[in-house]
């Protein structure tokens, strides 16, 4: 996927934290080889078994509150997200799990600050506002000057220097709806927020704003990271805007009036990286324990909100997962590991630092849930070798059948997540937890993305479908995307 690329050529940062288009291959419905059969028969028993203890007994939403309500929002370099880490390390014991241990990490650290936007021409409002994660400050004064418009990069290129020259630059571009057959539009305007500093410092501008990447808005502003500028370019500060406040500054200009606005941002990068950990626990496998399936989210968050469903939801679903098969005390042949990952958000040096420190054990297969803790709809796949991914998404397809009394019957083939996907490199079948991802984009890097939004069922049946996908890719007789006559 673009996005993917993108993410490997900036050290800071494209984040995406989730998916919009995959093209489905196949669906549960499909059985096209006695092979994929063998699963569902195989394990449909132990499955079963999964599904009603997960109903039962499910602590998910729970996890979530001890993370969220009691910790709160996590951003890397923040005393927060070490407490989170430590608070993941002890639950993950006191759910008497194998091998808990943190690997140190070190991660880039930036900071808010004081920060506000101002319409003071034509008239005065306060605009809502968050920093983009990567700019920087606005001198101390702040910066008042007239704003320029455009919807489009094109439209911005159009223009002559002296119309952008001094300006404040505003990207009001929107995001497409979601809709059923090609997702969320994130994916279609999320480099407006990644580039758009980049792109009018180019031109002149002394600031940029950024529309809010959401397609729904209650006057809340999105965050999120913007790339590095460049270390030849002029920096310029960044942030993003709601889509009332961009709207009606675009508004205002087609009437040809000449709004003027007032930005004030302390935000910092600092020189010095901060200390953090990627959380690993396991049910170490009976009798191939070198061969490891990972499953896991990212614990960072933005410093807005909570990170409840980015990605608080991605972690208790696995650790919880982990927590349902230790109760059944299923074993399988493999091992399964959880990876609570740091630094996703705005770096992803925990992803890297796991393949760095990791590479030479055998990864099996890797599931993240980084889309949100809504319904559990399928798995989405990604291999190197195209050869085994077609089966492995053959043979999803047959695991996902265990599934169906839950809903969850789509697999499709494409991106996994940010922090599993860096598995791909070493020939792991990279598996995302897809979710009915309607409503992820409207609180997404916002000061709503609390627990309330959160369903506790739909967040227990993510940790389901973690708990039989990972026990059954950990427990089949030959490695996933291979085939085997047993
Ligand atoms: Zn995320």
């Amino acid at each position: 996927m673009k996005l993917s690329v993108a993410i490997q050529q900036t050290a800071w940062t494209i984040v995406v934290c989730h998916l919009v288009l995959l093209p489905q291959v196949s669906s549960a419905q499909n059985n096209n080889s006695k092979r994929q059969s063998k699963i569902y028969e195989q394990y449909k028993e132990v499955a079963d078994k999964i599904i009603a203890a997960g109903r039962k007994k499910n602590d998910a939403y729970l996890k979530l509150q001890e993370l969220c309500d009691d910790i709160g929002c996590r951003l890397s370099g923040s005393k927060e997200l070490e407490q989170a880490i430590q608070w993941a390390q002890k639950s993950l014991k006191a759910d008497g799990q194998e091998n808990v241990r943190a690997d140190k990490v070190m991660v880039p650290k930036w900071t808010r600050g004081k920060e506000y936007c101002e319409m003071t021409a034509p008239r005065k409002l306060k605009i809502d506002m968050l920093g983009l994660g990567g700019s920087i400050a606005t001198p101390s004064e702040g910066i008042e000057a007239e704003v320029i418009v455009v919807s489009s990069k094109k439209e911005l290129d159009a223009l002559p220097d002296e119309k952008i020259k001094g300006k404040i630059v505003v990207f009001n571009v929107a995001m497409p709806p979601y809709s059923k057959t090609r997702g969320s539009g994130y994916g279609q305007v999320v480099r407006y927020r990644s580039n758009g500093a980049i792109w009018a410092a180019e031109r002149g501008a002394v600031a940029v704003l950024v529309r809010s990447v959401t397609a729904y808005s209650l006057n809340s502003p999105h965050t999120g990271a913007m790339r590095l500028y460049p270390a030849d370019s002029k920096k310029i500060p960044a942030a993003a805007i709601t889509v009332e406040g961009a709207t009606l500054l675009h508004r205002l200009q087609k009437r040809g009036k000449t709004p003027k606005v007032k930005l004030y941002m302390e935000a910092k990068m600092h020189a010095e990286k901060a200390p953090s950990h990627n959380v690993l626990a396991e049910i170490v496998g009976s009798e191939k324990p070198e061969e490891i399936v990972v499953i896991g989210g990212h614990i960072d968050s933005w410093d807005v909100g909570t990170g409840a469903h980015d990605d608080g939801t991605g972690c208790v679903a696995a650790m919880e997962a982990l927590n349902i098969l230790r109760k059944l005390k299923l074993r399988p042949r493999r091992t399964i590991r959880v990876v609570l990952w740091t630094n996703e958000e705005n770096g992803i040096a925990g992803a890297r630092n796991y393949l760095e420190r990791h590479q030479n054990e055998t990864h099996v297969a890797g599931i993240e849930s980084d889309s949100g803790g809504f319904a559990p709809t399928g798995l989405s796949i990604e291999m190197k070798d195209e050869k085994k991914q077609t089966i492995a998404a053959e043979q999803l397809a047959d695991l996902v059948k265990l599934l169906k009394n839950i809903n969850v019957n789509q697999i499709r083939t494409g991106f996994s997540g940010v922090d599993v996907g860096q598995l791909k490199a070493i020939g792991t079948a990279c598996i995302g937890l897809q979710v009915d991802g309607r409503r992820y984009f409207n609180t997404h890097h916002t000061w709503a993305d609390t627990v309330d939004k959160v369903d506790e069922k739909e967040l227990g049946d993510c940790a389901i479908t973690f708990a039989v996908a990972a026990y059954v890719l950990a427990d089949m007789p030959g490695r996933l995307g291979e085939l085997s006559d047993k």
